[in-house]
């Protein structure tokens, strides 16, 4: 039984009925660096971190499931530290399944002194096909000593050694196909990037699992559901080294539509050039979204939300954009941005006749943030789009200034315009002229609007869309049919001139375009960029 108080992230209180909890306990968060951390693996490490540090007074471990030379770097690694960090995921300590390949070796020969394991060399169609027809290996019944020496060969990595495997010798009937004698090491001539050419062999996950969770002290291994059929050859393991049991439980893994999690999909994008790098904002990588604006507590609260439930659903990202929509909207200053291409150039009467600077609060909700600069004048400019929408003599209101009224509208000479109707026209010029006496409350038009008389900084925005058309990738779908081919649009802007100020990381929101991330601040006259922050309601 799962009950849960919803709130905050720290008011969460879950209850999952793990065994033997007044012995201790102590969890672990077992990423292979073989990529940047992502939101579904912060559901994992954060539920390791809740039911070690927050329910009970225990232990959590980051190991570091190093078993495989090809697809580990240092640089992942390092990324995967500072995540954590960065979650305020505090691991009692950092372990390594490389630390122990020589353990890992010692039980893999001693299963085969056993007789539990045998060395196996069936090609690997012929493997999996055996498998699920349940025919056992011609060499299941090889004897101990012939098994001792293929995996001596393997150890040397030799010619001969290469083409040989080890399986545990389970039960080739068994129901479950994970207990159909799974394989547990194999050869890879590859350098480990910690261990070097030490080893020329490696344990799988599945085997180096129970042994490093059983020898480290962890009390409760906490899995995603995927692995429900293979506690049982977890367990085997265990008991048959006649090793110290360790509790399994499983919970659903966290996925998203349009989204995959895979790392070796993320890791083709990032290689392919389909996104900027792991932290690209389209990337559902905890660095990508937090370059998309996603907050910290925000991320913290979302994924505790989801609890560890055993049920398998896919979320969509609205309640996820949402949830970081609370913690930016009181906070994000507010500032005024007009696309450039196609700017409205407006003659205001009536507009003071200098221009003139006041000081406004950047957030009309949220004093404590502090002022803006807002210049009046005659010559202001607007988006086209606004523009275009004005009827004759419409009373319409410039935001934060007053009403006024549409007097005259001068269109482009472009002779291409001849062929468009008269909507489509792109309008150059506008004659305004203020009506402050008018009802803000009564136009049907209220606009954003910046003067001319001030420095313009530079803003180019950008707007993001899903990596993938499919809602739901399954398993046959190749990537490159999924792919969406436009993720990226990009505006070219004038922002106010208070948006020279903004740094790198800053969250904000331009009037009527919504809010930003700011990805570079301006300098050396160079375009501001902002990346658009989705709030849950279209995308
Ligand atoms: P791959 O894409 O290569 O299969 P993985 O998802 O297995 O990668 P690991 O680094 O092995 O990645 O995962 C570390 C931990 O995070 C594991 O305990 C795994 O179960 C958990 N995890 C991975 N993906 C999710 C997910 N989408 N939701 C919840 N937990 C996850
Ligand atoms: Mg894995
Ligand atoms: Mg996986």
């Amino acid at each position: 039984p799962i009950r849960s108080k919803e709130g905050a992230s720290d008011g969460s209180n879950f209850e999952i009925g793990l065994p033997d909890t007044e012995k201790g306990v102590v969890t672990r968060f077992p990423p292979e660096p073989s990529g940047y951390l992502h939101v579904g693996h912060m559901k994992a490490a954060l539920l390791n971190d809740y039911f070690a540090h927050k329910k009970y007074n225990g232990k959590m471990f980051l190991r570091f499931d190093d078993t495989n030379p090809t697809k580990e770097k240092q640089e992942y690694q390092d990324s995967i530290v500072k995540d954590l960090e960065l979650m305020a995921i505090k691991p009692d300590a950092v372990t390594y399944t490389s630390d122990y390949f020589q353990l890992l070796h010692d039980k893999c020969k001693e299963m085969i002194q056993l007789g539990l394991a045998y060395a196996d060399n069936t090609p690997q169609e012929q493997l999996r096909a055996e498998r699920m027809e349940r025919i056992e290996s011609a060499h299941r019944n090889d004897s101990i000593e012939d098994s001792l020496a293929h995996f001596k060969e393997m150890e040397l990595g030799s010619e001969e050694g290469t083409k040989w495997y080890i399986r545990a010798k389970i039960d080739m009937s068994s129901v479950n196909g994970r207990m159909r004698d799974p394989v547990i090491y194999r050869c890879n001539p590859e350098p480990h990037h910690r261990t070097g050419s030490t080893w020329k062999m490696y344990p799988t996950y599945d085997f180096a699992c129970p042994i490093v969770d059983s020898e480290e002290g962890i009390t409760h291994a906490l899995r995603t559901t995927e692995y429900n059929d293979a506690n049982e050859q977890y367990q085997w393991i265990l008991k048959s080294l006649n090793m110290r049991k360790v509790h399994n439980w499983n919970f659903a893994r966290m996925d998203f539509i349009k989204t995959f999690l895979s790392k070796r999909k993320l890791t083709k994008v990032v290689d392919t050039g389909k996104v900027w790098g792991w932290d690209d904002p389209r990337m559902p990588t905890v660095r990508g979204v937090r370059r998309r604006g996603m907050t910290v507590p925000a991320l913290q609260e979302y994924i505790i939300k989801q609890g560890p439930s055993k049920n398998i659903t896919l979320q969509d990202w609205n309640s996820f954009w949402a949830t970081n929509k609370k913690y930016i909207d009181p906070t994000a200053a507010r500032y005024t941005a007009v696309e450039s291409t196609n700017k409205v150039v407006c003659n205001v009467t009536g507009a003071p006749e200098a221009p003139r600077t006041e000081e406004k609060d950047v957030h009309a909700k949220n004093a404590e943030l502090g002022k803006k600069k807002v210049v009046f004048s005659k010559r202001i400019i607007l988006d086209q789009a606004d523009a275009q929408s004005f009827e004759d003599n419409e009373e319409i209101t410039l935001m934060n200034w007053g009403n006024a009224i549409v007097k005259k509208k001068s269109y482009s000479l472009n002779p291409l315009q001849l062929l468009k109707s008269a909507d489509q026209k792109t309008i150059t010029e506008l004659e305004l002229e203020l009506h402050l006496q008018g009802d803000v409350k009564k136009t049907a038009k209220k606009v954003t609007w910046l003067s001319e008389d001030q420095e313009l900084i530079p803003l180019t925005m950008y707007e993001f869309d899903y990596l993938i058309t499919k809602d739901k990738m399954e398993e046959e779908d190749s990537l490159e049919s999924c792919l969406n081919p436009v993720t990226e649009i990009k505006t070219e802007a004038l922002a106010d001139c208070n948006v020279a100020g903004l740094k790198e990381n800053d969250i904000v929101q331009f009037d009527r375009k919504g809010f930003y991330r700011i990805d570079k601040p301006f300098q050396h006259g160079q375009s501001v960029v902002a990346f658009q922050i989705p709030t849950g309601k279209n995308k």
